[in-house]
């Protein structure tokens, strides 16, 4: 069985057959699973520095030449690589005295750090799939981000406790601004809200809870969905990146309605990490520093704002990129900002983040051509072994490299 590295599901039910290096035939992948598999042959980076295409050594060695002579380099990215690759990472953050930050920065990190700091209670998928009978996604769109988190894990599947599952064991709530592919499945349990207005549904839930009337507009489909909540044997709050934008900086509102609902009941909460590994590297930063990202280790180990990615690269005189495509990803400003910095880039695809490196170091893809070890959106970890050989090094061979060469 071979695990599909596509999204934070981690699916480890893979069949794969492949004829030389095609992938000849695929079983049990989603759309957006295959399309990984498949970008196997598509847009391969190649070594370059300077835009010149040169051999992976000499792509190596100038990236530690780089590292070496910097005076504040930033390490960004991160979240769509392995554990191990993570691991070297820090330990190369630590010897250039770097500042470290990953995506989770500017997405799901206030969550992911109240997780890991036992804040609030969370689960495994596993316990959602035997025992989760009222759900309640926020602010995401599983059916299109993690097509099989709702079959596999969440929604559809029969459980140990849950034996007639979704049909009449399992309550599932999409709480959102739009009406998204999730929306049409849970359609009658829909909840629409404006953009921004999260913290208003929070406040109106809270009021039902404490037998006051919710000032929203239908009274009566608040009430009934606390009633249902009120009823679970086990729930489970999914908040996705609509949720994290929405409530950033007052998370304490999230906090506050699950130590609510759980005077009564039992509410856990599993973020939608996006990147199939964010939560491996928040794990193992806070293991080795107490902070899940935004750390430097300019003077021993400082954490804050001020070491964010958006924050930090007013300051650092290069970057390296490793698990990420930020010039696509990151708001236009930002991404500006960074390319104006010198980037050494890992990456087995062309990415835009790529074509604007000083340096671009090819890597064999992971889950595919690279084994390893990633935590799971859950916190679970699961191992992978290569299923090809690749030309490229493994993200983790490249970092072990540069420690070397430094
Ligand atoms: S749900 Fe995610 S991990 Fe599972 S097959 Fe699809 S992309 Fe891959």
């Amino acid at each position: 069985m071979a695990v599909c590295t596509g999204c934070s599901l981690l699916c480890d039910d893979i069949e794969v057959s492949i004829d030389g290096r095609r992938i000849a035939k695929t079983k049990n992948l989603c759309r957006k699973g295959f399309g990984r598999y498949r970008s196997l042959t598509s847009d391969r980076s190649v070594p370059r520095v300077d835009g010149k295409q040169v051999g992976i050594d000499e792509a190596i060695s100038r990236a530690a030449e780089m590292l070496r002579d910097a005076k504040r380099p930033l390490l960004f990215g991160w979240s769509c690589s392995t554990l191990e690759a993570q691991r070297k990472g820090i330990e190369l953050a630590r010897k250039t005295r770097a500042i470290i930050d990953d995506t989770s920065s500017i997405c799901q990190g206030e969550i992911v750090d109240m997780i890991i700091r036992g804040e609030l209670p969370t689960c495994t998928l596993d316990d959602v799939r035997n025992y989760g009978d009222t759900l309640i996604f926020w602010g995401c769109d599983p059916s299109s981000s993690h097509p099989r988190h709702m079959s596999r894990f969440s929604y559809f599947p029969r459980g140990e406790k849950l034996q007639r599952g979704h049909e009449e064991d399992r309550t599932a709530f999409l709480i959102d601004i739009r009406t998204s592919p999730t929306a049409k499945i849970l359609a009658g349990n829909f909840i629409q809200i404006s953009p921004g207005g999260d913290a208003d549904l929070i406040e109106a839930m809270l009021a039902v809870l404490d037998g006051k009337i919710p000032k929203v507009r239908d009274k009566k489909a608040m009430i009934s969905m606390i009633t249902t909540l009120k009823k679970a044997d086990m729930g489970v709050i999914f908040p996705g990146l609509g949720l994290a934008y929405s409530l950033k900086g007052r998370m304490d509102r999230l906090k506050a309605l699950v130590s609510r609902l759980n005077e009564t009941t039992r509410y856990n909460v599993i973020p939608m990490v996006g990147h199939y590994n964010m939560r491996g590297f928040n794990q193992l930063l806070f293991d080795e520093t107490g902070f899940i990202n935004r750390v430097s280790f300019g003077d021993g180990v400082d954490h804050g704002p001020m070491y964010s990615v958006v924050e930090a690269l007013k300051s650092c005189d290069l970057a390296l990129v490793v698990g990420t495509d930020p010039i696509s990803s990151l708001p236009a400003g930002i991404a500006k900002a960074l390319a104006r910095v010198p980037m050494i880039t890992l990456d087995p695809h062309r990415t835009l983040t790529t074509e604007l490196s000083r340096v671009v170091i090819p890597t064999a893809l992971s889950g595919i051509e690279a084994g390893g070890s990633a935590l799971r959106m859950d916190g679970v970890r699961i191992e992978f072994d290569p299923i090809m050989k690749s030309e490229y090094p493994s993200d983790e061979e490249v970092l072990s490299k540069i420690l070397e060469e430094i």
